[in-house]
């Protein structure tokens, strides 16, 4: 489905792009989270990760670490996340595959926190979980 990154991708809004070739497109994220974030967008208009083939989700990363040295080199950033949401409930704004190459700095105002649920997990809900991923995989 076309989405504002379609209309970048055709030229018919503007934004600031930094790389583009056949499969993929990057460009300033507009809300510049950090100094330098980026995104890593698929010029096909998939929505999410699951409709990545594995041409094109091995590009995207590659594009991405090609990128993510690139801002290391540009900024100097303390780190790096790279970030991709699938889904409204996992943060997804637009629904046109991308990742974020968001730059991270001491004095940055991200906050991403995961809450360790590890004291609740039982060694049979890790085995019952990892059985259906790769059951699943088959
Ligand atoms: P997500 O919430 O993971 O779907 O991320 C979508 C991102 O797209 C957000 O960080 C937005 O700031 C960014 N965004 C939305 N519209 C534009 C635009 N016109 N140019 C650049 N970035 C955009």
């Amino acid at each position: 489905m076309p989405s504002v990154f379609t209309k970048i991708i055709a030229r018919e809004i503007p934004a600031h792009v930094v790389y583009e070739d056949d499969l993929v497109i990057a460009f300033l994220d507009i809300s510049q989270a950090t100094k330098g974030h980026t995104l890593v967008v698929s010029k096909s208009e998939v929505e999410n990760v699951y409709g990545l083939s594995d041409e094109l989700a091995g590009h995207l990363f590659r594009v991405a670490a090609r990128l993510a040295r690139a801002i290391q080199k540009a900024f100097s950033p303390a780190g790096l996340n790279v970030l991709n949401n699938n889904g409204a409930v996992a943060g997804q704004t637009v629904f046109h595959f991308h990742l974020h190459l968001l730059p991270r700095y001491e004095d940055d105002d991200v906050t991403l926190a995961f809450v360790n649920h590890m004291d609740d997990t039982g060694q049979e809900d890790y085995k019952e979980r990892a059985n259906l991923i790769k059951a699943a995989l088959s």
